[in-house]
This record gives C-alpha cells, sequence and structure tokens, in this order.
C-alpha cells in the first residue's frame, strides 16, 4: 500500500491525524525516535514499541559509511534486518553535510573554538557540487559521492516507507545572500530526488520535500511554496530555525500562513524538545524526530513534568538538576534544561521514589532513583537502558497527551500544565 495521510481533526491549537503506512498506522501529532545506525541506542525494538513507540527513523549518512545500503537490501532492509517492524522513516544525509561544513549551529551558539576548528579540517575533506556531496568516510577513508540520486536509492534499499530529499542546511549565521544560494540548491536537489524516487521506489515507500530558506522570513515563503507543490508525500521543515524558540515561532509562523499543500505531513527536521514541540503542534506539524530524549538518558538524565520536579525536590536546588549535555541538533532546540532530573547527582543517592511515580513503563516500575544513581556511579550499562525505557516512554505519553486535549479541546490547559 502507498502511505496514506488523513487529518481527523484541526483545531486552532494543532490538529490530530494519521499516518497509514504498510508497517502499521501513526497517530499524529507523534515523536519520532532517533535510530542512527538503524538501531535505538541502549534499547531493544519491542520495548521501545511497549513504551508507546510508533515510529524511528535511521541516518542515510551513517549507513552510507558503514555497511552501505546495498548489503542492507541484501539482507531484506532495513525493518527486517533490525526486528523493528513497525513504521519507520530515514533522513538524506543533508543533515550530516551541513555538520560537516558547517560544525553544528549550537557549536558556533556557543562559540566553541574547537568545533570551529574541526568544521575547518571537515571542509577541506568535504566538497559540495552542483551534483552533489562527496567526501571520505570516516570509516575507511573512501570518497562517498552522496547525490540526490545516491541518497533516494539509499533510501529506497532500506526499505523504510517514509523517506526524504536531499538537502543542503546551511549555519543559522550565515548571510543571507549564501542562505538563498545554498536553498536554490537545495530546490535543485529536491526536484532530482523526488524525479529519480517517484520512479524507482517500491510502492509502500512516500518521500518528504524540505523546506530551507534558514532564518530569513522571504526566502521560507519561496520555499514553502516549493514544497508545497513539489510531488512529494510528504513536507520537511529544515535548515536553521534561529537561536532560540522564539525565532523558531516565528518562522514556523510564516511557513503555516503560505503553506497551500496543508493536505500533507508536515515533519519538523531535529527538533522535538518539550518546549518546541508544544510550541509547533499549533502550527500543524505532525511529527518530530530528535536525539534528545534517547541522549539525555545516555547523560544520565530522567524526563518529568517540570511540577512534579519541583513537588518532589522543593527542599533541592533547581541548578543542581542540571546537566550539560552537547547538542547537535538545530540550535532553537538547546533550552529545555527544567525538562529532567539528573540522576548522577548525589541527592539522589538515598531517593527511594520512581523517577516518576505516575509512570508506567517498566523502569519506574522496578528501580529507584536511588538505584539508578548507584548504576550510574557504577558506569554499569543497565542504567542508561533503564533511563533510555523510560524517557521513551515519557515522550510517547507527552504525545498521547497532547492528541488527548486536541481532541477533547483542552489543549490550551494541557500546555499550560507543562508550562
Ligand atoms: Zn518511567
Amino acid at each position: 500500500m502507498h502511505p496514506k495521510f488523513t487529518i481527523t481533526k484541526t483545531t486552532a491549537h494543532g490538529r490530530l491525524g494519521k499516518i497509514e503506512t504498510a508497517h502499521g498506522t501513526i497517530e499524529t501529532p507523534a515523536f519520532v525516535f532517533c535510530a542512527t545506525k538503524g538501531a535505538l541506542k541502549a534499547q531493544w525494538p519491542n520495548m521501545a514499541r511497549e513504551a508507546g513507540t510508533q515510529i524511528i527513523l535511521s541516518n542515510t549518512y551513517h549507513l552510507l559509511v558503514h555497511p552501505g545500503s546495498k548489503l542492507i537490501h541484501e539482507l531484506g532492509g532495513l525493518q527486517k534486518i533490525t526486528g523493528w517492524s513497525g513504521p519507520m522513516m530515514s533522513d538524506s544525509g543533508g543533515y550530516q553535510i551541513f555538520s560537516f561544513g558547517y560544525g553544528s549551529v549550537s557549536s558556533e551558539l556557543k562559540g566553541k573554538n574547537k568545533d570551529q576548528e574541526r568544521s575547518k579540517i571537515t571542509q577541506a575533506r568535504l566538497k559540495i557540487t552542483e551534483e552533489g556531496a562527496k567526501f571520505r568516510s570516516y570509516k575507511n577513508g573512501s570518497t562517498i559521492f552522496l547525490t540526490p540520486e545516491v541518497a533516494m536509492q539509499s533510501q529506497i534499499d532500506f526499505g523504510v516507507d517514509l523517506a526524504f530529499v536531499l538537502d543542503e542546511c546551511t549555519a543559522f549565521n550565515i548571510e543571507r545572500n549564501k542562505t538563498e544560494k545554498s536553498m536554490h540548491r537545495s530546490h535543485r536537489w529536491a526536484t532530482r530526488s523526488l524525479e529519480y524516487f517517484n520512479k524507482y521506489k517500491k510502492p509502500h515507500q512516500g518521500a518528504y520535500s524540505i523546506i530551507q530558506g534558514g532564518v530569513y522570513k522571504d526566502l521560507r515563503i519561496i520555499s514553502t511554496k516549493f514544497a508545497a507543490e513539489a510531488d512529494s508525500f510528504g513536507i520537511g521543515i529544515g535548515g536553521s530555525m534561529g537561536e532560540n524558540i522564539h525565532d523558531m515561532e516565528e518562522i514556523l509562523k510564516i511557513i503555516h500562513k503560505n503553506n497551500d499543500a496543508t493536505h500533507k505531513p508536515i515533519h519538523l527536521l531535529g527538533i522535538g524538545t518539550i518546549d518546541a514541540i508544544l510550541m509547533a503542534v499549533k502550527y500543524g506539524i505532525d511529527t518530530f524526530d530528535c536525539v534528545y530524549p534517547t541522549r539525555l538518558a545516555r547523560h544520565g538524565g530522567a524526563l518529568i513534568k517540570p511540577h512534579y520536579n519541583t513537588i518532589i525536590n522543593s527542599n533541592k536546588t533547581r541548578q543542581s538538576n542540571t546537566i550539560e549535555i552537547k547538542d547537535n541538533t538545530n540550535s532553537a532546540s538547546a533550552n529545555t534544561r527544567r525538562h529532567y532530573l539528573n540522576l548522577r547527582n548525589a541527592i539522589y543517592e538515598k531517593d527511594n521514589n520512581p523517577i516518576d511515580i505516575s509512570c508506567n513503563c517498566c523502569t519506574c516500575a522496578t528501580f529507584s532513583r536511588a538505584y539508578i544513581h548507584m548504576l550510574l556511579k557504577a558506569d554499569e550499562t543497565l542504567a542508561i537502558m533503564a533511563l533510555t525505557q523510560h524517557n521513551i516512554a515519557f515522550m510517547n505519553r507527552l504525545m498521547s497527551g497532547i492528541r488527548k486535549a486536541l481532541s477533547e479541546d483542552t489543549f490550551e490547559e494541557f500546555k499550560n500544565a507543562w508550562a
């Protein structure tokens, strides 16, 4: 079957829908968990499913470097070899081109010279031309030439349900004319990507075009119109979303206002922090992906509702609950510290509460904060698995809460409860 998107309800606060794929249905708004090389980090596919996961996303760039799309195709495709039989997305590798060429946006924001230096070195190894992006494999030094056609053939080989066109992302602080040039190149790559994909794809596959244009509103309008008219199943929003959540909201407003293809599902690429999700659903965003919940888990962070944190830890300082994690996703997603506990912190040494008493994940049913703290201090892998399980369940509960609130017209109250 072809993927199919149905909007079931549209409100002033967001919309409800479903994406039906050959591998299952995704109720939207939904969170897409990152399975970079086909695997969720520290989590079995069935456990992710039990925690409410509807769809996962793999990165074309990493899979191309190793083991290559042909081998995955020969072995039966990602859904067969990974044990994740549900819906799957893959990106096109465009984001990694951006990371290689310009360094991460968050690094620039924080003025990290090391990253800028590294960026200069990687730029020397990366050559972007009209044809595509040529780079050296970090695995064995071989040259990989990622063209729109290669990006799409790879995703066809993976067997994913939902794919993305190849795009070139720009850093948030580059000047307008460079952003404009890059946007037009992304449009040309999108046209090539879709021509190739629509000709050679498997029947169950659909592709997303991508809106670029960085922080420049006029460019976002041009790119929105381009993406809406493209012969694609869905629309992705990529590129720099500015310096903070307010910049992001301004960009989403523009896109929302100028998008004539409201019948297509809309995916916000690389953004998925709680504040960003609660803000963005209003602008018709149907799906989000981000490494945030699983990466946070690997740093000892357990997601919780902010009020829950305040009540449980009213006698503990808020500062002690923060964690510095490297965030190489879009800059606007970086400011989200208040939604988690840092279980590495000594204040949890004797805390016999579960992470969240109202959470029905197997971590909260089994382990106390004190025990997870103990595991983290001992560098036990189980700690990361337990936190990943909880954070996945948490994000899925957040999304089902959003869907319920939209369905019952109580989104404003729901959002306020999280503010
Ligand atoms: Zn839990």
